[in-house]
């Protein structure tokens, strides 16, 4: 099976009726772009920058992040590039920014709401991106956006920061699409309205589907929850795919979900335009796409929709597709 795999390298990510996907990794480091190309990544759907500023005392500084994001967007050479401001808190901290301890920290301080607090943080990072901008195809993206209104606080600060390397002599991409993460229920609600404004969404499913379900991610007494499959979160995400193609914008998946191959054919069904995964995952999944039609699992998104629980989700998949792996 890895020798056929091997083999899809370089091959485009279609269905068996000729309909194209895009599969990305996500990485955490410029040292993981490598291995992102050897496994035939056609783009990077989620840098976590987090890694930049973890395992350290001190804030990176903008030369230090501007060498981390060109390093990615020359290697990628072209192709997308994602990359995720900063999404600190909640399980990942930092201890030298010494922020109070939270009662809930997966519901308080942290990503974007750290970001447009602390704009020093957040405005050194913007920057760094604008710079690097110019070495390949970059995209930015926000976490943790609940409303709007954080959106265009955050697309503001790019705008400001843009203009000011201008007029200090520095190129800036004119082609750098803005988007945001879809892991709050708020915003996947929201998403018609949102799509007027974003360029792309990406659906985190970790958090959406621990925001969804009310289940923390890390907790094995609610493990059984913790339920992709469960049509509540599927209605979210087809709305929010529905959302984006009304206005023309596309929608990647970077949560896990993005390289289950039992979840696939689902987010066939519903329309997804880009997966990003673990590297290891991309040359099974482009070799499952391959065994399926998407115009036939389109047909079933209204039946998939209507279901009650994941095990009836999942029986229908079943009893539609056999024999597809
Ligand atoms: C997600 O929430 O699905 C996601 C990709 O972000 P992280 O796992 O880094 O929270
Ligand atoms: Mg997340």
């Amino acid at each position: 099976q890895q020798e056929q795999w091997r083999k899809l390298v370089q091959e485009p990510s279609v269905t068996a009726d000729g309909h194209t996907v895009e599969l990305a990794a996500n990485i955490g480091t410029p040292d993981d772009v490598a291995g992102a190309l050897v496994n035939g990544a056609e783009g990077v759907g989620l840098f976590r920058t987090e890694f930049l500023y973890m395992g350290r005392n001190a804030l990176p500084t903008e030369e230090e992040q501007l060498q981390a994001y060109r390093a990615v967007l020359e290697g990628m050479g072209g192709k997308p590039v994602v990359v995720r401001t900063l999404d600190i808190g909640g399980d990942k901290e930092l201890p030298y920014l010494q922020l109070p301890k939270e009662l809930n920290p997966f519901l308080g301080f942290r990503a974007i709401r750290l970001c447009l607090a602390e704009t020093d943080i957040f405005r050194t990072q913007i920057r760094a991106l604008l710079r690097a901008s110019v070495s390949g195809n970059l995209k930015i993206m926000f976490p943790m956006i609940a409303t709007l209104q954080e959106f265009r606080a955050a697309k503001e600060i790019v705008a400001e920061e843009k203009a000011k390397l201008q007029a200090s002599g520095h190129a800036v991409s004119e082609a750098i699409e803005l988007g945001i993460m879809i892991e709050i229920p708020a915003a996947a609600l929201l998403a018609d309205q949102f799509a007027k404004e974003v360029d792309f969404f990406s659906i985190g499913t970790n958090d959406l589907i621990q925001y969804t379900m009310a289940a923390d991610r890390m907790n094995e007494q609610v493990a059984h929850l913790y339920q992709p499959f469960n049509p509540a979160l599927l209605r979210l995400i087809d709305g929010v795919i529905q959302a984006a193609h009304a206005q023309g914008k596309w929608v990647g998946m970077c949560g896990e979900m993005a390289g289950d191959l039992q979840a696939l054919p689902i987010l066939l069904a519903l329309g997804l335009d880009e997966f990003s995964m673990s590297a290891a995952s991309i040359l099974p999944t482009r070799s499952a796409l391959r065994g399926l039609s998407q115009l036939q699992l389109q047909q079933l998104r209204e039946e998939i929709l209507a279901k009650a629980t994941p095990e009836e989700v999942l029986a229908l998949l079943d009893e539609q597709l056999e024999e597809v792996y």
